[in-house]
């Protein structure tokens, strides 16, 4: 995908993040706009566009993002508390950037999901 998708350029360090973690295959970076004290975006650092794409086509590589979002959770202090692991995806999803990335949600009460 390349210099057309915002995350890419953040994984070729063309854009800079604050990372959190970066293991060979992944990469986490606080959110820009975070929506709780806790608020960091993983992603393959591979282009897959969604979820649904990425967990069909390298399911191994979807098992690397939920395991380095349970190490930042961890890093973090969110477990015992809990915390919120999400994807948006495509257009009823409200996903706006289409770089697949796990949001991880904690550090306060978040409430329900579906209200
Ligand atoms: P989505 O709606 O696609 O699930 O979420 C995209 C997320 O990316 C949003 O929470 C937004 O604040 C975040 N975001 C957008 N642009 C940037 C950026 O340049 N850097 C970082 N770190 N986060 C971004
Ligand atoms: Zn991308």
């Amino acid at each position: 995908m390349g210099s057309d998708c915002l995350f890419c350029r953040i994984v070729a360090g063309e854009i800079p993040a604050t990372v959190v973690r970066e293991t060979p295959n992944t990469l986490a970076f606080r959110d820009i706009n975070p929506k709780a004290p806790v608020h960091v975006l993983v992603i393959p650092k591979e282009h897959y566009a969604d979820v649904a794409t990425l967990a069909q086509g390298d399911p191994a590589l979807a098992g690397e993002v939920l395991a380095t979002a349970a190490a930042i959770a961890d890093d973090e202090g969110l477990l015992g508390d809990g915390f919120r692991l999400m994807f948006n995806t495509d257009a009823y999803g409200g996903q706006a950037i289409r770089h697949v990335h796990a949001h991880l949600l904690g550090g306060a009460p978040l409430g329900p999901m579906l209200a």
